[in-house]
């Protein structure tokens, strides 16, 4: 591992003379007389960038750029759906060569069994495969498969996971207020927004994650009753939160003896931690995983695939499964060249970026500690999480609530922007390193990171 040899003031920030927002500022206004929130998402209005958001403009490997020209080196990378950074070559000759033959034939294409095809091979259970658009929408049918294949009414999620905006898997997905958050009290099933089903919940139980006695549990109270157990391979939404050595093989082995379908929810994960995901890297065999973000490569692709007995139940619409975009064409394309890169001399780009994600977060951590910061670095592979905390660790959902300084940990990426970094402003979300940062971005990343805490 390289120690980093200047002092934090030596090295180059990437801040721009002087950080201006002003043209941020007006379209926002404009923005909030036409789309609610300024956006299309809560998550990219106020409630995460205070008065108002950064207009991002154009992008280039990990530069973006704003309207008001300050550049960034992003780590946020579009939430993880870059791989390959902005604006890959590759990729944009794909989308462009498949934009210019047709966007939509209303039928089978050629495009869709390759990229299939190329799941086959890095997806150690995909024995079938079936695209949608979105992370939410491939959980949605996760679910109806999994109720229909098994007769089974209910499934069960754990805290602080979040599968999408989904009716059923929308429960305790959110932090709770640190002193709201006890610990070790009984698993809370919070309905995460108004105007769910009625009943959407009733079917959905809630257990604790990285606590197999409270999953043996809660399986134990419900006979014949779980159609599905339903996981992130690595806790995503809450920071980066890893399993506990053991835990997602004891989940699988609970959810075999008692016949419920084991669902792996690679959205993040998938093509970031391991070319085959969290299945391959933590060795699982779960019966069905879900793909999104990273595999579209910036468009809007998902997936899911597993055992065959089990998506045979798809077959002729027994279990309804439709999407006008469904394996939309340019997006195949573009997944087609991304999994081609990531494919190649035997995916040497995760080799990378594990090996860059080392030395930021080993300077991150020496940073913190020069500084006489109370923060640590979660991380899995390239996903990271700066948490404020005077904990060693957060291995839970209740500790993360109680114990990790959210608001500070927001005024830290906003004054970031200010020095040309671009983190993810949500401390319940994390960042990314992929193969289009360097050394010399991680390098000028930490020395922002000094100058944001106060030179
Ligand atoms: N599953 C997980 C683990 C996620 O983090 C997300 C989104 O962040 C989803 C599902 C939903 O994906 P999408 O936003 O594409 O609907």
């Amino acid at each position: 591992m390289r120690i980093f040899q200047k002092t934090w003031r030596d090295l180059p920030t990437n801040a721009t003379t002087v950080f201006r927002t002003k043209q941020s500022r007006q379209l926002y206004q404009r923005a909030a007389r036409v789309l609610i929130d300024g956006g299309s998402s809560p998550s990219r209005g106020p409630v995460n960038y205070g008065d108002y958001p950064i207009f991002m403009q154009r992008a280039q490997g990990c530069r973006l750029y704003d309207v008001d020209d300050n550049e960034y080196i992003d780590w946020m990378m579009g939430f993880g759906a870059l791989p390959l950074g902005h604006a890959d070559p590759d990729v944009t000759r794909a989308i462009s060569e498949a934009a210019a033959t047709g966007a939509h034939f209303a039928t089978a294409t050629e495009i869709e069994i390759e990229v299939a095809e190329l799941l086959q091979k890095v997806i150690p259970n995909a024995e079938a495969v079936r695209f949608a658009n979105t992370g939410t929408e491939a959980i949605m049918a996760v679910i109806r498969l999994a109720r229909g294949y098994t007769g089974r009414p209910k499934i069960l999620k754990f805290e602080g996971h979040y599968h999408g905006w989904y009716d059923d898997v929308l429960a305790t997905s959110n932090p709770l207020p640190p002193g709201a958050a006890e610990l070790n009290s009984p698993a809370v099933n919070i309905a995460d927004s108004a105007g769910l089903n009625r009943h959407a919940l009733d079917d959905t139980i809630v257990v604790p994650w990285n606590d197999l006695p409270a999953l043996e549990r809660a399986i134990e109270q419900h006979p014949g009753e779980i159609a599905a157990v339903i996981t992130e391979g690595v806790m995503a939404n809450m920071g980066v939160i890893p399993p506990a050595p053991g835990y997602l093989e004891g989940l699988q082995e609970f959810a075999r003896r008692h016949e419920i379908l084991f669902v792996l929810d690679e959205t993040v994960t998938g093509f970031r931690i391991a070319l085959g995901g969290c299945q391959e890297f933590y060795k699982l065999s779960p019966d069905i995983v879900t793909f999104g973000k990273a595999l579209g490569c910036g468009l809007p692709v998902a997936a899911f695939a597993g055992r065959l007995d089990v998506m045979r139940a798809l077959a002729g619409g027994t279990v309804l499964h439709y999407g006008t975009h469904n394996a939309s064409r340019i997006g195949m394309h573009a997944a087609r060249a991304s999994l081609g890169k990531l494919m190649h001399n035997d995916g040497a780009a995760f080799r990378y970026i594990w090996d860059l994600a080392d030395q930021f977060a080993h300077g991150m951590s020496e940073l913190f500690r020069r500084k006489g910061i109370s923060a640590i670095i979660q991380r899995v592979g390239p996903m990271f999480q700066i948490m404020f905390t005077d904990k060693p660790s957060i291995r839970d959902y209740r500790e993360y609530c109680r114990y990790v300084d959210r608001k500070r940990y927001q005024r830290f990426s906003w004054k970031l922007f200010e020095h040309g970094v671009y983190t993810s402003p949500a401390a319940t979300l994390h960042s990314i390193v992929t193969v289009a940062h360097s050394l010399k971005d991680v390098e000028t990343t930490l020395a922002a990171m000094s100058a944001a805490l106060g030179g």
